[in-house]
Formats: C-alpha cells, sequence, structure tokens
C-alpha cells in the first residue's frame, strides 16, 4: 500500500488539493466499471483513440473511488472529496509508479518477449517451477503498455520469482517496458516473418525487441535463426543458446527428436551432460517453447531426473473461459485451467460483466501459488469473494475446506474433498438462474463439472471468440478519422453469431450505435440489457408501439410510411433511408420533394440521421458508381438539413467501404461483417481475428472393406480398407449437401479430411484414412482457422455472410475470451 502522498512523490505530480483526504492505494484501476475496492483504488484516467477516461471521473467518484490521476483537473466543486494528481502523461505516470514499485523487490525477475509463444512460455515455466518459488506472474497475456505495469504492481514482500511477458507494436514502446519488468534473465521467443505496421523493417522490429534485455544477466534464446543470433552477439550480453540440430557448439545442444503418436522426445547436451526429456506434444511450436523453458531448469541447476519427470506432465495453455448455456436459465463460466489470485480476480470480474441481474455461484478449486501461508491465500480469496458478492461458494480440496472460518455466514457454503465427490452429488443440487464461475487448476479437471451443469443439446457447435471481435472493432476503429461514430450490426442474430452476448460485449466496448433487421430484434436486445440506442431497419407497420416502448428507433423510407405513421409513436426519433443507387429500401431521389414538403409541415419529427447503402463498395470496377452514390447522398443530404435547420448524423459506410472509402466517413459508419473477421477487399492495415468455428465431434470411426459403400445413395465407395468417421453435423445444422462428395474436407487434427458421399440430416461421414491419431470424440473444424469460411463459401458458390447466417438455431454458441 501507498499513501497518496508517496504516490504524487513518485509521480511528481501536481495536485489542486491544498491538503490530501487520506488514502491508503492498493489498486489501480483503468475502467470506471471494474471498480471493487474503491477507497483503496487509484483510477487512471487514460485517453485512448476512442474514449478517454476523463469522461468516467464521475461515474468512478460515485462508485467511491477518491483518488486520481489526470492530465486535465475537472470542476472540483463536483468532488468534494477526491485528490487529484496532476501529470503530463496519464500511462507514463502508471508506468513510473510500476516502475518504482518494482524497484522495492530484490526477487529474480524473468522477463520474455518475441513474435510468439510469449504467453505458453510463461504459463509453462509457471507450471514448471511453481513448486520451488513463490511466484508472480503477468495474467493471461497482459504484456502491452498498461498491461505490464499492472502485472508488476502485483509484486509482493513474499514473492522469490518474477515471470513477465512483453510486447510491442511499435518503436519506442519496449524501452518502457524494460524500465519496469528489470529482467536479470531473458527469453527471446521467436521472431515472426511480417513486420508491423509501427515498425519500418522486420530488422527494427528485432532491435526494438531486444532492448528488453539492454540489462540482463543472461540471455536465452534459439541460435538456429541467423539473423537473430547476430543481433543477439551484439547486445555483448551472456547467453545461453540453444540449437535444434544445426549447431552442436550451442549450449544446448538438441540433437534428436523422436516424434510419437502424442509425444516426442527429446536428447540434448548441456554442459557436456547427456539430457534426455519427453514432451506430450508433437507441433513444432511446443517443442521450441518447451525447449526455452528446458534451458531455464537447467539454468536454475534443476536436477535432471526432475527436470524430465516436470517436462513430462506439462499441460496445453488453453487461455480462454468458455460461456455455456446452463440448465435452469444459469449462465456457466468455465475458467478451468488454473487457478491462482490473479486469474481468479479475471474469472469474478467476467462473472460480474455477464450476469444481469442473476445470483452469483463459485465452484472454486485450491488455489495454486506457493510462498504465502494458506491462511494468508485464502483470506485473500475470500475478501475477493465477499466484494464480488458472490452468494455461495463450493470448494474443492482439503485446503478450500478453510473457509468455513472465513466467509461469513449469509454466503452459502459447500465443501467437496474431490471433483469426483462433487460430480456424485450434483443431480442433489440446485441451481436456478443463477451464474456460475467455475474455476480450478487444470489437474481437478472442473471441465467435467461445467459439462454435467451445461445444457445437453445437439453436439455441433458454433464457437464465438469475444477477444477477436473486440479485437476487430479495433483495427476498424483506428482507421476512423477522429470523432466518427461507430454503429454496429447486430441484424440476423448479429451475422449468426448470437445477438445478446455480441451487443452485451459491444455495448462494454463502448460502441455508438445497435443497428437491428426488425424489431423483435430491437426487443431482444432490450431485454439482454442494451441500453445503447437501436436503428431498426425494417420497421414493420404494427410494431410501432413496441418500438416505443422499447426506445427503438425506426429507419423510414417512404412517404406513404410517414404518413401512415402517428407522430406519438416516434418520440425517440427516426433514421432517413436515402436510395442513391442501391434501389433496395429508401427515399427515391425523385421523391425529395415530398419528403422535404414533409419535414417542413412536421417539424416536431426528430431526425437522428440521413444514410445511405452502397451496392459495390468493396469492388474497384464499380468506384464510379460509389462516387456516384455519394455525391447524390451528399445532394439529398444538403437539401434535407437546409430544410430541418439542424444536421442529423449522416452516415453511408458498410465494412468494406470503411477503409475503401475514407473520405466518406462522415458522422459515422456502419461495420457488419468486418466484425466477425471477413476483410474482403483486403484493405484493411492488420489483419482481423477469426470470430466464428463451426465445429462437431466424432462420433463413430469404422473401417470399412474395399468395395463397401457410405452413405445414402451409396454415392462414395472404398477402393481399398478404409477409415471413416461419422461426425454430428448435418445440412439441419447448416452444413450444406452441396459440401458433400468430396467437395470440401473438414479439419482432424491439424490435417483435412473429404466429406465422403452425401451430407445427412443431422451427420455427415468424412474419410480419415490418412490420419490414423484421429479417435473418437475428437473434435473436427467445419469452418474456423482452417478450413476458413471463405473456402467453404467458395465451394458452395456464395459468400461468408450466407454461410454465418445459415447455421440454424439448434447449433449450440459458445462464447470464448481470451
Ligand atoms: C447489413 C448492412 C450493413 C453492414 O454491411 P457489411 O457489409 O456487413 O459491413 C450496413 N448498412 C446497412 C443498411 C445494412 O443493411
Amino acid at each position: 500500500m501507498y499513501s497518496i502522498q508517496a504516490i504524487q512523490q513518485i509521480l511528481q505530480a501536481k495536485s489542486p488539493n491544498l491538503q490530501f483526504y487520506e488514502a491508503q492505494i492498493e489498486h489501480l484501476l483503468l475502467d470506471s466499471r471494474q471498480i471493487i475496492f474503491a477507497e483503496r483504488s487509484l483510477f487512471f484516467a487514460i485517453k485512448g483513440t476512442h474514449h478517454d477516461g476523463h469522461q468516467f471521473l464521475s461515474a468512478a467518484y460515485q462508485a467511491g473511488v477518491r483518488s486520481f490521476v489526470v492530465t486535465k483537473v475537472p470542476e472540483l466543486s463536483q468532488f468534494p472529496e477526491a485528490n487529484f494528481l496532476l501529470v503530463e502523461n496519464v500511462v507514463q505516470a502508471l508506468q513510473q509508479l510500476a516502475a518504482h514499485h518494482r524497484q522495492q523487490f530484490p526477487l529474480q525477475v524473468i522477463g520474455i518477449t518475441g513474435s510468439n509463444g510469449k504467453t505458453t512460455v510463461k504459463e509453462w515455466l509457471f507450471q514448471l517451477l511453481y513448486p520451488h518459488y513463490a511466484i508472480i506472474r503477468s495474467p493471461r497475456s497482459f504484456n502491452s503498455q498498461i498491461g505490464v505495469p499492472l502485472s508488476v504492481w502485483g509484486i509482493q514482500a513474499q514473492h522469490e520469482l518474477g515471470i513477465f511477458e512483453a510486447g510491442i507494436s511499435r518503436k519506442g514502446e519496449m524501452g518502457n517496458l524494460a524500465n519496469i519488468i528489470q529482467a536479470k534473465i531473458g527469453i527471446f521467443t521467436m521472431l515472426g516473418e511480417a513486420h508491423n505496421e509501427g515498425f519500418s523493417s522486420k530488422a527494427e522490429k528485432l532491435r526494438e525487441k531486444l532492448l528488453l534485455f539492454a540489462e540482463v544477466d543472461l540471455l536465452i534464446y534459439r541460435r538456429d535463426d541467423a539473423t537473430v543470433h547476430r543481433a543477439i552477439k551484439d547486445l555483448g550480453r551472456k547467453t545461453l543458446a540453444w540449437s535444434l540440430d544445426q549447431h552442436p557448439n550451442a549450449d544446448l545442444y538438441v540433437f534428436k527428436t523422436e516424434t510419437f503418436l502424442n509425444h516426442t522426445h527429446l536428447e540434448g547436451r548441456y554442459q557436456s551432460s547427456e539430457q534426455r526429456i519427453a514432451l506430450p506434444f508433437t507441433d513444432h511450436a511446443s517443442i521450441e517453447n518447451a525447449i526455452h523453458c528446458w534451458a531455464v531448469l537447467l539454468h536454475l541447476g534443476l536436477k535432471s531426473e526432475e527436470i524430465a519427470e516436470r517436462m513430462a506432465q506439462l499441460e496445453p495453455v488453453a487461455m480462454r473461459m468458455e460461456l455455456l448455456d446452463g440448465r435452469n436459465n444459469c449462465l456457466i463460466i468455465n475458467d478451468t485451467y488454473n487457478a491462482d489470485l490473479s486469474s481468479l480476480r479475471l474469472g469474478l470480474q467476467w462473472m460480474r460483466q455477464h450476469e444481469h441481474g442473476r445470483n452469483r455461484s463459485l465452484v472454486l478449486s485450491e488455489i495454486l501459488q506457493s510462498g504465502s501461508s494458506d491462511e494468508k491465500l485464502y483470506r485473500k480469496v475470500a475478501q475477493l469473494i465477499q466484494e464480488h458478492q458472490v452468494s455461495r461458494v463450493i470448494g474443492i480440496g482439503p485446503a478450500t475446506a478453510v473457509f468455513a472460518t472465513l466467509l461469513p455466514r449469509e454466503i452459502h457454503q459447500l465443501h467437496f474433498e474431490t471433483t469426483e465427490a462433487l460430480l456424485e452429488a450434483l443431480p442433489h443440487l440446485s441451481f436456478q438462474s443463477e451464474v456460475i464461475l467455475i474455476k480450478g487448476a487444470r489437474q481437478y479437471h472442473l471441465e467435467t463439472i461445467a459439462q454435467a451443469l451445461s445444457r445437453q443439446v445437439h453436439q455441433a457447435r458454433l464457437e464465438v471468440n469475444l477477444s477477436a471481435l473486440a479485437h476487430n472493432l479495433r483495427a476498424y476503429q483506428r482507421c476512423l478519422k477522429p470523432g466518427v461514430k461507430t454503429m454496429v450490426m447486430i441484424k440476423a442474430t448479429a451475422y449468426g453469431a448470437g445477438s445478446r452476448e455480441v451487443a452485451r460485449l459491444l455495448e462494454y466496448l463502448r460502441v455508438d450505435y445497435c443497428c437491428v433487421a426488425y424489431a423483435d430484434e430491437g426487443t431482444e436486445l432490450r431485454q439482454a440489457g442494451i441500453s445503447a440506442p437501436i436503428m431498426v431497419l425494417n420497421p414493420e407497420a404494427g410494431a410501432f408501439e413496441q418500438m416505443r416502448l422499447q426506445r427503438l428507433e425506426p429507419v423510414v423510407y417512404s412517404l406513404e410510411q410517414l404518413n401512415n405513421m402517428s407522430q406519438e409513436a416516434l418520440p425517440h426519433g427516426v433514421h432517413l433511408s436515402i436510395d442513391s443507387g442501391m434501389h433496395r429500401l429508401g427515399f427515391d431521389l425523385h421523391e425529395m420533394e415530398g419528403l422535404l414538403d414533409y419535414l417542413r409541415t412536421h417539424p416536431e419529427l426528430h431526425v437522428k440521421s440521413v444514410y445511405t447503402h452502397l451496392a459495390a463498395s468493396e469492388d474497384p470496377a464499380h468506384d464510379a458508381f460509389t462516387h456516384e452514390q455519394a455525391r447524390r447522398f451528399n445532394q439529398a443530404y444538403a437539401r434535407i438539413t437546409a430544410v430541418l435547420g439542424y444536421h442529423p448524423l449522416q452516415h453511408a459506410l458498410n465494412s468494406n467501404g470503411i477503409t475503401r472509402f475514407p473520405q466518406y466517413q462522415q458522422d459515422m459508419v456502419r461495420l457488419g461483417i468486418g466484425l466477425y473477421g471477413i476483410d474482403v477487399s483486403n484493405t484493411l492495415p492488420e489483419p482481423l481475428q477469426v470470430v466464428l468455428s463451426f465445429k462437431a465431434t466424432i462420433s463413430q470411426i469404422k473401417t470399412i472393406a474395399a468395395g463397401e459403400t457410405i452413405g445414402y445413395g451409396r454415392r462414395a465407395q472404398a477402393h481399398s480398407l478404409m477409415r471413416t468417421g461419422t461426425i454430428s453435423v448435418g445440412y439441419a445444422d447448416g452444413l450444406r449437401r452441396a459440401a458433400g462428395n468430396g467437395a470440401f474436407s473438414v479439419g482432424v487434427r491439424g490435417k483435412r479430411a473429404p466429406i465422403l458421399g452425401s451430407v445427412c440430416m443431422d451427420m455427415s461421414m468424412i474419410d480419415l484414412t490418412h490420419i490414423p491419431e484421429a479417435q473418437t470424440g475428437d473434435t473436427v473444424e467445419i469452418f474456423g482457422h482452417d478450413p476458413s469460411v471463405q473456402e467453404l463459401a467458395k465451394i458452395l458458390a456464395t459468400i461468408p455472410y450466407e454461410v454465418f447466417t445459415g447455421i440454424s438455431q439448434r447449433v449450440k454458441r459458445v462464447y470464448l475470451q481470451e
């Protein structure tokens, strides 16, 4: 804890306060919606490209926060008991405070950077070393200019080892992070091929990344990339270089790798002694990441036998939480890959974000964290549980029995020695309209609890990666001129992704407007708790009362519609759609006089926006026509505003238009397919991420004799002995029959398996002859990363929009957050 006066001195901040109000600071806060320990939090009002933390000062104050770091002091009368620290740059102040905090502790620190693998190497080092050291590490992939200071702020006296990752996107950033992390051991994972926007060349990117290691005592890296090797030698630090089969003189020379069905044997030489380990992985990236860890363990002097034993038990790092529909209106948050204080805190935050009035239950395994005594550790856990207003706690494992003495009686408590014991008891416990966070270390296998509690439905599922969706939103927003608003398209259940969760996320990310096709879709959003303005593209004549009640804003596209509407039904304003050449819905240009007359005679009609829709914004062949549409639209807009006497929002661009026609961004853009990961025109400066993955499961595997046929109509035949898999997805789920008969291949264990014969209603058969490692229960990817939806769409002679929205409602939507 730091007193506010101490922080003022560390930051050398000015203050308008003559005298500080008493405040001891324990938590750093960047988002006014994540307040838990209000009085002990210091709010940093960070200015982003689209939001300014200063806008949320009073929200934070009302929630009880009393200490703020700002670049501009607000009207003090509204903050009678607040402390303001005035600085020039709020992010720098955050970094300065973290760097100061770091300096107070003499712990050993490992700093990790590189293009890929940072988080895996960090998590694996934790898995390998936690029995030996009291470890603090970055939560998930907190590696940015803001994530690193927040990670380092968690260091406490009992910690012996810190493991922090650093990621940068432009020149000038790594110096800041190096200063905060102050690493003694460095790990450089690898250098990716691409050079990002923020760097002039790959060489510059490398030089910048290596700044993390300017002061390390030892730098661990792979010797086999000549560019990296040379640049690291130039640093002049002591190194531990490893090589895979190329450089016998490397400090750790791995001369033998032997891959089996699901594990890999490695043999190497370190300080002239032979070393041997086995890994439960076979892919190149995992092997490379594991060797980095191996080098660390050797350097730290762990015994060979112990290293081998621990490496064999490495667990995959699945850094994501799943949101599942539960029985009885429950929502299950499956967060079962690790359990430590910082990830528990994130899980609880997520629970708050998704509870929407439901009770909060927590299923928690023992916490893996050595260093502090159980008593002290669980006291902290108990405090978190209370602060997040959890109403029921189910503890698993002997150590969680202490909650009985640590938690107040109002919090309902249950305790089980093992996961199996809870599984057995589950049918006797009642869960009703609650959000259940299931949080545990991997070895407790709490995913079995999540499965038991979630609604049993058909096995095909559509995974919606919310983190990728957020990334894509930001990618487009970075292309907007300052002040341009964002409307997001949530029509057709958010392009198939599911409107509620998508809209909640987008509202949380503070988009300006939502847009749906029908009034019912808007009502559904209101019922899901969305309060942002909602535009309705196709308002049905009978739905005006509903729209008034639900604060929905209809689009008006004809005089007939205007004449049939009663004004009272439109207290929230309307949007005028202008047909500039698409010829779908909208006022025709030759109807403009009639529209203008109506507006003249009805000054009480509140026009929120005037927009048009482009017919071919993605296609250069039609650019002349697009410019013509814009010209017609601008002319219509000018005539309308001349009559109205005010300027409603003007907007024209859909996803593809945003990057291809920045000159027409006007007041707002309407972002649709781009959010869901498709950039048809390929003009966005950074790649979009895959949001939707359609997956099924292998239900059965068969061996088919030569000559036998497969499926309806006997359209596929085995020419020799064949291995087939039956998967749980058919045309009723949205996998069209045109994908059958070998036209399309699905992804299984990183390989491709052609669809055999006809796609059935609920199932399909695939060829697994060349994938002997495939087993029943394996996940099959219909589209997602590989194959991509574009590939499937092409084979079906359609576009991704149609594939997404064609996935049937019975397919379970699963939401992921990384
Ligand atoms: C669907 C729609 C959009 C979004 O289009 P995308 O190509 O998905 O970005 C924008 N405006 C209107 C009027 C739409 O109907």
